[in-house]
């Protein structure tokens, strides 16, 4: 640990980004009375509320909770359909959530289309933003989800082109 002193602005704290919906490192941004109130996530660049890091155990089970949920509501058969179905687009999104509720951001790999990837490597795109390796295949072309949908996204580029 390091020693003890008085947090300053532009320290780099872990919190919890409510835009990313991770634990990652933000700097601080402001201070009232000695308490941090406000951070700008390194990863997204956005100034949000400081909240300490959430227990990943803790997110797990709830974002297990609502899979559970979504799925329990199809078994129920067609009469308790919502009135207006979701969008397929909506249902990535969820998926997405879901997926990076779960992801732990230290994981997660910068994108560089020379590095090698893994199905379910969790990975940050400068252009899509965080996103889960869903396949692979044998050019090493990825398909990640990405917030806003699929991305087929190259990988394991020779370096000297
Ligand atoms: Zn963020």
């Amino acid at each position: 640990m390091p020693p003890k002193r008085p947090i300053t602005l532009g320290d780099i704290i872990e919190v919890y980004c409510s835009k990313c919906r991770l634990n990652l490192d933000a700097s601080v941004a402001a201070i009232i009375d000695g308490e941090v109130v406000k951070v700008m996530c390194r990863t997204c660049g956005n100034e949000v509320p400081n909240k300490p890091p959430v227990d990943p155990k803790l997110k797990k089970e709830k974002a297990m909770e609502r899979l559970m949920k979504m799925r329990a509501k199809k078994s129920e058969g067609p009469k308790y359909v919502a009135p207006s179905p979701e969008s397929p687009a909506v249902a990535v999104r969820k998926l997405w959530d879901d997926l990076t509720a779960t992801a732990d951001p230290r994981r997660a790999k910068v994108y560089d289309r020379h590095r090698t990837y893994a199905v379910n490597d969790v990975v940050l795109h400068k252009q899509f933003g965080m996103g889960v390796v869903h396949a692979k295949d044998q050019d090493d072309e990825l398909n990640v989800l990405f917030r806003d949908g699929f991305q087929r996204i190259e990988s394991n580029q020779p370096v000297d082109e």
